[in-house]
Parts: structure tokens; C-alpha cells; sequence
């Protein structure tokens, strides 16, 4: 409980958080999690919960992984930081770009080194537009992105984002950022549209934006392989290979914005495969160290490197980097993730034990609150409703959201509301048993739910 003198009194004291309302807050006090130990946490009071999102969608190797730490301990006494600036590097640095290189499932040039998924995405968009600017094409600056995405929170990043929250209030998206419709076939699909058609309609509404915008002013299209943060959408049938057609023949580049999807969570080591995604540039982070220290990456293909190569003496040098940017502690944690990942063979787990986890998700499709199941891998969201057959939202579809999503916090699971979806994204080492504690719980959780509210019909 927090009141005065409790430990998370101090939170409530001194502690703003994002995406929380501050007041509301300040009367019920944080979550405050204390230890981890593989697939658990524990909190102050010394409840265990699984982490059924592995934290924000990213510790892979669990919460306690000793070779991590290891590999953070002999680096950080080492050599504790060092930068990329200039001509100068570091080992871990050099090693991880090589790992990462070799680890694309297409071919890529070079590994570009920032501390956050929104910082990459930052950076993606300036080297985009540092290359339209090196080709001598000032006017190809516009960006395409899509409703519901999610690429971050700085100016660039959150105006990539299609997300109403983080636009509102903050005077975004800035100019040059354009956004697309949403591959959600289940509850945007006309009467009767296949997955196929639909796909074929969106990639329509693609090719109408640019044509409208005119094609010699698009650069970019920017997208997540399953969109995360904006409720697990899953690509309908056919999907990317259409968008992929309209971008090529307007020779738009493809950034794949894999900070969720990436190291294993598809049941493929990035979502790209798992799509069939020919990216030219590819976000990393998250995964790539667990999060246990704060990494992202790009992956540049050849048609990225090219022009800044070749034209950095003569329209200036690349000038973009951050101090903390590939720190050497936590590449050298990300490397050994990295090989843990592979070694472990975690991406055969999150095929096999996610195929687990979505069947028995899947098993509770008739349940009266359940829309629908979705996910692939070991990232799944239930998505619930207040009428199955009209698929209408809950009326108040955010507190149905939290109303479960309480229930499975006292139920012993951390899941996450995403409004009208619950979201499941666990340690990729998590087992079948594993998951029948965190599916088991989830129905306990809509039984209390139902219990509290009733369906609405
Ligand atoms: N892209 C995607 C797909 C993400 O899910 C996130 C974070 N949830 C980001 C970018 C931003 O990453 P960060 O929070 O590290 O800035």
C-alpha cells in the first residue's frame, strides 16, 4: 500500500510518469517491481508476477541472466564507455555490427549505432532525407507511416506514431509525415472483403496517396512487420507484398521498423521473414540486448550507403550522432544476448511454444467478451468487445480493458491494456506450462470481468 512511509510513497513524491494520469496516480501509486528472476518479477511487497510482456515488449533471455551480466561486468572494467564519432570505435562496437550484418535476412551494408527505438527511427528519417538531399532530389522528403503504428516519442518518432495520444496536445505530426490506413482486416474489412482484397484496397489507398502527393515527393514508407503498440495487428494475407509492389514502383524506400518484432518474437529471428519484408533500412532495439542496457541500431542496404559515401564530402559530412550512442557496455551485453538468442535457439521456442500460446488463445474465441484472437509467435493480443456480432467496443472499451487487465495482475500476470486489446509478449524462454499459467489466469480474468460487468447483450 502506498502511504506515507512506504517505499512507493517516495514515487509518488518526486516520480512523474508518462502515459499515466498524474493526479490519478498520486492517489493510487505505482507498481513498484523490485526483483526478476527469469520469466518473474517480483514486487516490493514480495508478490510474484509472470511477465507476460517481457517489460515493453523486450527481454528475450529473461530477467536474470547471469551471462549478461558477465558480459556488462568485464566491459564496464574494460573499458567503461568510449564513442563512434568520427574515425574513432570500439570492439564491441565493431563485433556487434558484423554479428548484425551477418544476421539480416537481406542483404545490408552497414550498422548505424543509437541508444532508443525512437532515437533509430530519428535517425532513419534524417539519413533518408540526407540521401534524397546527396541525390540531388531536395523535394523527396515526405514520409508515409500508418495509422495506428508506432515508431516512438521524439518529434520525429512520435510523428511517425499513429496514435492519437501521442499527436494530441503536442502539435503533431510535423509537416512531410503522412499516414495510411490501418491492415486491421478484423475490424476494417468491408462485408464480406478477404484478407486478399483488403490487402489490395489498402495498398490502393497507398498508391492514391502518393499519386495525389505526387511520387517525386515521397521518400519513405515507414512500418512495423505486426504493429505493436497500436494493438498487435497482424498483416492480413498478402499485405506486404502489395505495399512492397506500390513502393517499388515509385522507387520508395522501405524502412521495417522490427523494434518489437526483431530476434525471434515472430518464430523467425526478424518479422521481416516472417512477412516476407525486403526492407532497405531495418530498426533495431529492445531485443537486441534485452533491454538490460539501453541499444538500438539501423541496418542500411547498399542503396542507403551509396549516397553518403560518395557525396559526404560534397554536401557535407553525415554531422548526426549521440554521445551514448553504441555504448560499449551495452553492445557488449547485446552481442552476448545475441549469441544466447542463437545458442538457446529462443526463435525455435517462440515457433513451438508460441504456436501453444495462440492455439489456447484461439480456444477462447466464443468466450462473450473475445473479438478477436491475433498474433503470431509469441506476441498475441485478445481484443474484447461488448457485442461479439456487432464486434462493437465495450462502451467504455479502455476500462473493460483495465477492468481484465487488473484482474490479471492480482491473477499473478503482468499483460498490458491496450484500450479494447490485451497484449501477451512474453520472455521468448518461456515453456508450454508457462503459458498455460498465463492463458489459465487470463480466463480466470474474464470470468471475473463478466462476474463484474456482464456481457452487454
Ligand atoms: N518502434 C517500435 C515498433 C516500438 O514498439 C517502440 C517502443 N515501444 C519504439 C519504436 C520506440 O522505442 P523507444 O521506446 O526505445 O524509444
Amino acid at each position: 500500500d502506498a502511504r506515507p512511509n512506504s517505499p512507493e510513497a517516495r514515487d509518488i513524491s518526486y516520480h512523474l510518469h508518462g502515459y499515466t494520469n498524474a493526479r490519478k496516480h498520486e492517489e493510487a501509486g505505482p507498481l513498484v517491481i523490485e526483483k526478476g528472476d527469469g520469466i518473474y518479477v517480483e514486487d516490493l511487497a514480495g508478490n510474484r508476477y509472470i511477465e507476460a510482456m517481457a517489460g515493453l515488449w523486450s527481454v528475450a533471455v529473461g530477467f536474470s541472466e547471469k551471462r549478461l551480466v558477465d558480459a556488462a561486468v568485464r566491459q564496464m572494467s574494460k573499458l567503461p564507455y568510449y564513442h563512434d564519432f568520427g574515425s574513432k570505435s570500439h570492439s564491441p562496437l565493431i563485433d556487434l555490427a558484423e554479428k548484425l550484418v551477418q544476421m539480416a535476412p537481406v542483404s545490408m551494408s552497414k550498422a548505424y549505432f543509437t541508444n532508443s527505438g525512437s532515437e533509430a527511427n530519428d535517425t532513419a528519417m534524417k539519413m533518408i532525407w540526407y540521401r534524397s538531399n546527396a541525390l540531388g532530389q531536395p523535394a523527396r522528403k515526405k514520409i508515409i507511416s500508418r495509422n495506428r503504428g508506432y515508431h516512438g516519442v521524439t518529434i520525429a518518432a512520435a510523428s511517425l506514431t499513429g496514435l492519437p495520444n501521442n499527436h494530441i496536445s503536442f502539435d503533431l505530426p510535423i509537416a512531410n509525415v503522412l499516414h495510411t490506413s490501418t491492415p486491421h482486416h478484423w475490424r476494417e474489412a468491408l462485408p464480406g472483403e478477404s484478407e486478399k482484397q483488403f490487402s489490395s484496397r489498402l495498398a490502393d489507398d497507398l498508391e492514391k496517396l502518393i499519386l495525389a502527393e505526387g511520387p517525386e515527393t515521397i521518400a519513405a514508407f515507414f512500418g512495423e512487420p505486426i504493429m505493436g503498440a497500436g494493438g498487435v495487428i497482424v498483416p492480413p494475407a498478402g499485405y506486404w507484398e502489395k505495399i512492397q509492389a506500390v513502393l517499388s514502383k515509385y522507387d520508395i524506400l522501405l524502412v521495417a521498423d522490427e523494434v518489437i518484432c526483431g530476434f525471434g518474437r515472430t518464430g523467425e529471428m526478424f518479422g521481416s521473414q516472417t512477412f516476407g519484408i525486403r526492407p532497405d533500412i531495418m530498426v533495431l532495439s529492445k531485443q537486441i540486448s534485452s533491454s538490460y542496457l539501453p541499444i538500438s541500431a539501423l541496418l542500411i542496404n547498399e542503396k542507403m550507403f551509396e549516397p553518403i559515401a560518395d557525396e559526404s564530402n560534397r554536401i557535407g559530412t553525415f554531422g548526426h550522432g549521440f554521445t551514448g550512442g553504441g555504448h560499449p557496455v551495452a553492445a557488449a551485453v547485446a552481442f552476448e544476448n545475441l549469441k544466447l538468442i542463437e545458442e538457446r535457439d529462443l526463435v525455435g521456442n517462440a515457433r513451438t511454444v508460441g504456436a501453444h500460446l495462440q492455439k489456447r488463445l484461439r480456444n477462447l474465441a466464443s468466450h462473450p467478451l473475445v473479438g478477436e484472437v491475433r498474433g503470431v509467435g509469441l506476441i498475441a493480443a485478445v481484443e474484447l468487445v461488448g457485442d461479439q456480432a456487432s464486434k462493437a467496443p465495450w462502451e467504455t472499451a479502455g476500462a473493460l480493458g483495465g477492468l481484465v487487465n487488473g484482474f490479471m495482475q492480482q491473477n499473478g500476470v503482468i499483460s498490458r491494456n491496450m484500450g479494447d486489446a490485451l497484449a501477451f509478449c512474453p520472455p521468448l524462454i518461456i515453456t508450454e506450462p508457462q503459458v498455460d499459467q498465463v492463458v489459465d489466469a487470463f480466463e480466470r480474468s474474464l470470468e471475473a470481468a463478466v462476474k463484474q460487468v456482464g456481457p452487454e447483450t
